[in-house]
């Protein structure tokens, strides 16, 4: 396996730890606000619905559904050398939305990822060193 190449993100212990150790899981690990029960994304250490600070951590159902995308030509690092590629926002199946690279598509036929709006999508993981696995979605719908 070549090594991971792009920029890997830094676990925050306080913000978002949970998220990026239910990653290397395998698992989708989404922030709930127990004041109001709904989830959000990116993860915060307060509500941004109501304001509370009482967050728990869930374990979700790693699907969700495509809500919009766009190809991307251009890029920097690692990520030149995958342009292009395409970039998505996922309605998740619990609430809010997840922004992603969108594997599973061609990036050279944007009008036949188009009719793809709505298809269900599941995430994915992929093991950027022994610390950081980073999550991407696929439709599968
Ligand atoms: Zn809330």
């Amino acid at each position: 396996m070549p090594d991971y190449n792009k920029p890997i993100p830094i676990p925050d212990p306080f913000v978002n730890k949970p998220y990026w150790d239910g990653a290397k899981e395998g698992k989708l690990k989404l922030p709930r606000c127990t004041a109001c029960s709904r989830v959000h994304f990116y993860p915060r250490i307060v509500c941004p619905n109501c304001g509370s600070r009482s967050i728990e951590w869930i374990e979700a159902t790693g699907e969700g559904y495509l809500h919009t995308f766009a190809v991307q030509h251009r890029a920097a690092g690692g990520w030149a050398e995958e342009a292009p590629f395409v970039t998505a926002y996922i309605d998740l199946r619990e609430g809010d939305r997840i922004f992603t690279v969108l594997r599973g598509v061609d990036p050279t036929q944007p009008e036949e990822i188009m009719k793809k709006i709505g298809a269900l999508c599941r995430i994915e993981f992929e093991k950027a060193n022994d610390d950081v696995t980073i999550p991407y979605w696929r439709v599968v719908g």
